[in-house]
């Protein structure tokens, strides 16, 4: 918004200045009461004098001369920021394009900037997500095993106790919490149960042999 802002006022500037440019005579020029040779002779200006051009008629500029507004012909002024023709067509369209150019490079600010602000609000929320999903990683990251029926579970907290298949001991599940999950399968040789951990898994809840303790091997 503020790009658009400050184009608008350079646009309105620029077309301010427009109405009254100043212009270096190339030689002595006559002063004239109107646009034309016909009109009376007012006076001269001399050579390298810089004046106000408040308007163009043709090839006929106004200035004010000794109170009173005169003409001058364009054909001995010459622009003094541009030191170009004083035509001023030409001066129109040179003050046009820049003008253009400087609408169209605060827009594509403008409009770059939202798509940075955008693309980097995009980012930071796939950041955050990465950053959750690996805290829900960290969080539920943790094998549970059951010494009576040889169940395993990846889970956050303790699973529901429901559900044993093992009769012979009761409906309930006896978990165990074995390891932290990670990217190494590890297998106890005594009841056959594989996980995945970054270390070496507890040893205790085993179902078989007369000691409860696992028998971890990588696998
Ligand atoms: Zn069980
Ligand atoms: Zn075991």
């Amino acid at each position: 918004m503020k790009a658009r802002i400050l184009a608008i006022v350079i646009i309105v500037l620029c077309a301010l200045h427009l109405n009254a440019k100043p212009y270096v005579t190339t030689q002595d020029v006559n002063v004239r009461s109107g646009a034309g040779t016909n009109y009376e002779l007012l006076g001269t200006i001399k050579d390298g004098t810089t004046i106000e051009v408040t308007d163009i008629k043709g090839t006929w500029g106004k200035v004010s001369f000794s109170g009173s507004d005169g003409y001058v012909s364009t054909q001995y002024l010459k622009d003094e920021a541009e030191e170009a023709a004083p035509a001023k067509s030409k001066g129109n369209s040179t003050t046009i394009i820049i003008l253009l150019s400087v609408a169209v490079a605060a827009l594509l600010a403008f409009i770059l900037r939202k798509q940075i602000a955008a693309a980097v609000s995009k980012s930071a929320e796939k950041v955050e997500d990465a950053v959750h999903t690996i805290t829900e990683v960290q969080e539920s990251s943790y094998w549970y095993n059951c010494n009576q029926c040889d169940a395993v579970k990846e889970s956050l907290d303790t699973p529901p106790a429901t559900g044993c298949t093992n009769t012979k001991k009761g409906p309930n599940h006896n978990w165990f919490k074995i390891a932290a999950a990670g990217p190494t399968h590890y297998q106890c040789q005594k009841c056959g149960i594989l996980i995945t951990s970054a270390k070496l898994p507890e040893a205790n809840g085993c179902s078989r042999g007369p000691d409860p303790l696992h028998s971890w091997e990588k696998f």
